[in-house]
C-alpha cells in the first residue's frame, strides 16, 4: 500500500514538473503569437473556444438556447494563430482588482445562446503546478540533512553532536537514532 502511494505521488510530481514546464513555455509563447482553437459540436449544441492572451489563457462556452442559431455549424473547429492581444484589448469583463491580476469569470445570455466565460494567467498555473514539486524537494532536502547528520554523528533534530551520547541528543534531548526511514 505504502509503495503504490509511492508511485502514485512520483507519477503526479512528474506530471507537475511537466505542466510547470509546459506552462512556462505557453506563457513564453503568448506574448509572441495568440493561439486559438475553437470546436463546434452538434448535440448539446455547443461552441468551444480557448484562447491565448499575453500572459494567460481564455476559455469561452457558447450554448445555443432558443429557435436561432448563431453558432459555427456543428464539426467545424480548429487551431490557428493570430497576432497577440492585451487581456486589455480582450472582450472579457474588466476593472476589478480580479480581473487586474488576468482573472477573469463571465456569464451572459440573450435570445440566442448562453456565453460562459473563464480567464486565468499562467502565473497562477505555474503556482499551481508547482506545490506538488517544491513540497517535494523540501521533504527530499529535510531527509537528506537529516541522514548527513546521523552520519556524521550528529543530532538528526538539532545537530548537536553527540558522538558521546550516541542514544539521547544533550542538547534538544531527543533520541538520535536513525529516523530517515519516516
Ligand atoms: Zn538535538
Amino acid at each position: 500500500m505504502r509503495r503504490l502511494l509511492r508511485i502514485l505521488l512520483n507519477t503526479a510530481t512528474v506530471l507537475s514538473l511537466v505542466l510547470c514546464a509546459a506552462t512556462m513555455a505557453a506563457w513564453v509563447r503568448s506574448y509572441q503569437v495568440r493561439d486559438v482553437g475553437s470546436w463546434s459540436m452538434a448535440s448539446p449544441r455547443l461552441d468551444l473556444a480557448v484562447n491565448t492572451y499575453r500572459g494567460g489563457l481564455f476559455a469561452g462556452f457558447y450554448k445555443s438556447v432558443g429557435t436561432q442559431d448563431n453558432l459555427d455549424s456543428p464539426g467545424t473547429g480548429g487551431w490557428y494563430h493570430t497576432p497577440t492581444l492585451s487581456y486589455t484589448d480582450s472582450d472579457g469583463p474588466q476593472g476589478t482588482l480580479f480581473n487586474r491580476f488576468g482573472f477573469a469569470l463571465d456569464y451572459s445570455r440573450n435570445s440566442a445562446y448562453e456565453n460562459r466565460y473563464l480567464a486565468c494567467p499562467y502565473w497562477f498555473i505555474l503556482l499551481l503546478t508547482s506545490i506538488l514539486p517544491a513540497a517535494r524537494l523540501a521533504a527530499w532536502r529535510r531527509r537528506r540533512v537529516r541522514r548527513l547528520r546521523v552520519g556524521a554523528g550528529l543530532c538528526q533534530h538539532c545537530g548537536y553532536d553527540c558522538r558521546a551520547t550516541p542514544d539521547r541528543c544533550p542538547e534538544c534531548g531527543r533520541p538520535t537514532g536513525d529516523e530517515t526511514s519516516r
